[in-house]
């Protein structure tokens, strides 16, 4: 039978979630938002909270059910009280993911459960300052040496390059060409041969956003995770996990506004009477309710194909390209209702639509989500 309910245990959470985003980090959003900080007590308390080790195994302090919803669910209830701390479970599941199922168990102990507990941050780095869309193409080369690799080249727009301890970094055989001979590689942030470069963002600028360089960096064989030559096929299958809960975390902002908008409506007045009087106000909101109440049972059902094991690779590419754009454009219509103090720095709006303009181009730009559905429609051929 058809349902759109949720689990008892997963609606419970959810509004654990929210009330902890509206009380707890609604109220300093704009203040962390302001700062190149990263945020470590609001990390800390996720870590707590258990939202830092949705579906990764027990024995390092996760969950242990894969449980791709409810990590969704997470990123759209914390993301209505600050979108930048909402993006944790993302960022941490893409890593230690793989590192719990790829990993080898020394490397996976190490990490594992300093980034469930919130005590640590890792990096994803795959953009190259040569191209991002065409990551298949990177050029950042893992040269094998006795007992390890050489690792050298350059990486560019990377979230938690400035805060995080380690980086999942790919890079290739030399000699080797395409998506075939790349491998994924845990390296320390501060190792010898690693440079960090901060790059000042319109947004998410807690998130330690900046590029990376490498010279002649030693990283010994068991930090090589998943097969070598083989490490991008695994990124990608993740991928489809992290953007529609991504769409998701970028709605819970929008929601946040939309809620805002219609409360300020209610008691602005102009021409004699509250504005939600007039239907020039009130049709837009409820237009961008429609449209994110479409949007973002879509990222659910990529999410709930994941986790029936369907084909969802198409589901969670609609899943990234329409509901960042569904958000932001509900955020805008949210700040034109508060007229010049939406604007203002006194609202949260202006900030948030700095920081969900990001994910328009963060984990792959609606040019590229859009090329991967075409794909699974018109097969090779639509891969141009
Ligand atoms: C907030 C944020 C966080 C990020 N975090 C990370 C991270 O943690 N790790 C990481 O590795 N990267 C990260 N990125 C980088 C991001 O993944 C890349 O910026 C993105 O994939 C695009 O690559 P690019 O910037 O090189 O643009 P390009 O690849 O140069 O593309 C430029 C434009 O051309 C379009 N385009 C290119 N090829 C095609 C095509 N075939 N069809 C249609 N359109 C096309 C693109 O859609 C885009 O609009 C982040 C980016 C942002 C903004």
């Amino acid at each position: 039978m058809l349902s759109f309910a949720f689990t008892p245990e997963q609606e419970d959470f959810r509004r654990q979630l929210r009330r902890f985003a509206e009380t707890e980090l609604a109220p300093r959003y704009r203040e962390r938002a302001a700062t190149t900080e990263f945020f470590w007590d609001a990390h800390r308390q996720l870590g707590d909270l258990g939202v830092l080790g949705l579906g990764l195994p027990e024995k390092y302090g996760g969950s242990g059910e894969d449980d791709p919803i409810t990590l969704g669910m997470a990123c759209e209830a914390l993301a209505y009280g600050d979108v930048n701390v909402a993006a944790a479970p993302v960022q941490v599941g893409l890593v230690a993911a793989q590192l719990a199922h790829y990993g080898h168990p020394s490397v996976a102990e190490e990490w594992l459960p300093p980034l469930i507990a919130g005590e640590a941050v890792a990096a994803i780095a795959v953009t190259e300052p040569s191209g991002g869309s065409d990551a298949a193409h990177l050029r950042t080369t893992a040269r094998k040496v006795e007992g390890g690799y050489l690792l050298n080249g350059e990486k560019i727009g990377i979230t938690h390059v400035m805060n995080g301890q380690i980086g999942l970094v790919y890079a290739r055989e030399p000699g080797s060409e395409g998506a075939k001979g790349v491998s994924a590689l845990v390296v320390r942030l501060d190792a010898d041969g690693v440079e960090r470069r901060p790059v000042h963002a319109m947004g998410c600028l807690p998130l330690g956003w900046g590029g990376l360089s490498f010279t002649d960096v030693f990283v010994p064989d068991d930090h090589l995770v998943g097969e070598e030559g083989r490490g991008f096929s695994g990124v990608m299958g993740h991928f489809d996990f992290s953007r529609p809960a991504l769409g998701l975390m970028c709605l819970g902002a929008a929601q946040a506004s939309i809620d805002e908008a219609v409360a300020w409506a209610g008691q602005r007045e102009a021409f004699g009477k509250p504005l939600a009087a007039f239907q020039g106000v009130t049709f837009p909101i409820a237009e961008h309710a429609t449209y994110m109440e479409a949007a973002r049972w879509l990222c659910y059902k990529a999410l709930w194909s994941r986790t029936a094991g369907e084909p969802h690779t198409h589901l969670a590419a609609m899943g990234k390209w329409w509901p960042p754009i569904v958000a932001k454009e509900a955020i805008e219509t949210a700040l034109i209702t508060f007229g010049n103090l939406g604007y203002s720095d006194e609202m949260p709006l202006q900030q948030r639509l700095r920081d969900v303009s990001g994910y328009l181009i963060g984990d792959g730009t609606a040019g590229i989500q859009k090329r991967i559905i075409a794909t699974t429609m018109f097969g090779r051929v639509a891969a141009q």
